[in-house]
């Protein structure tokens, strides 16, 4: 098992966040510290693995099933088009080791924001 994290926390409910979806494996909630106008995570409730590799080697359907409610997000948030970021270890920016896909999308609105 990865040592608990901040999402760890998110999916025992010790710290709160809004959920976007839920299936049996995996929530997914708006990041904190938002990049994009939509830029939503999808975690699986599991703590066993720390990044995409782990998971893609431990279990690629628990991944699929991560890609399949982040499109689905994609699709209720923004026009179904969208970024899927996976940060893989410290010096490529990943700073929580629960693995985590970003969606980001709605690009375009950036210019609203400033
Ligand atoms: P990483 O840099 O590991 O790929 O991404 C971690 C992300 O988690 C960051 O974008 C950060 O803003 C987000 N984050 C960290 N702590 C929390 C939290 O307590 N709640 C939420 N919703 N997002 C968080």
């Amino acid at each position: 098992m990865a040592e608990e994290t901040v999402f760890g926390k998110i999916v025992s409910g010790e710290i709160p966040a809004k959920l976007l979806a839920e299936t049996e494996r995996v929530i997914a909630f708006p990041d904190i510290n938002p990049q994009a106008p939509v830029h939503i995570l999808v975690i699986p409730k599991t703590t066993e693995y720390r990044d995409v590799t782990e998971l893609a080697a431990g279990d690629p359907e628990l991944l699929a099933e991560m890609v399949s409610v982040a499109k689905q997000l994609a699709e209720e948030h923004a026009n179904g088009e969208y970024r899927l970021i996976f940060n893989n270890g410290a010096s490529a920016g990943q700073t929580v080791f629960h693995v985590h896909a970003h969606i980001i999308a709605n690009l375009e609105e950036r210019s609203l924001l400033g």
